[in-house]
């Protein structure tokens, strides 16, 4: 779980910047496999949030040559910040910061 001290409560803003798919990747970035698809959990870029997608149509799961499982993604994961906390200005009924981004999984062993 992420400490609630290090979220940072900006103003919403529906906003992407081609960086917060790296960061995404960068830190505390794990999948897990499910029956058809993939979950996927990570710190939202902008406000730190944990943040949680799951990915069905976007995604191949198959079998490694040894057992393990690989994911790849023909398409980009698009995930947005689902992020619980206050954000001044959300629109009611909106989760979230208004950070966005696509992610593309290539082959990765679990
Ligand atoms: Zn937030
Ligand atoms: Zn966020």
């Amino acid at each position: 779980m992420t400490d609630p001290l290090e979220h940072d409560p900006l103003a919403f803003a529906e906003t992407t910047t081609p960086a917060y798919a790296a960061a995404f990747l960068a830190e505390d970035f794990a999948y897990e496999i499910v029956d058809d698809g993939v979950v996927l959990r990570g710190r939202c870029p902008r406000c730190r949030a944990t943040v949680e997608a799951n990915a069905f149509e976007n995604v191949v799961v198959r079998k490694g040559a040894e057992g393990g499982s690989f994911v790849q993604g023909p398409h980009p994961i698009p995930v947005y910040c689902t992020c619980l906390l206050d954000h001044p200005g959300r629109p009611e009924g909106i989760e979230g910061c208004g950070a966005y981004w696509r992610i593309t999984m290539n082959g990765q062993p679990t």
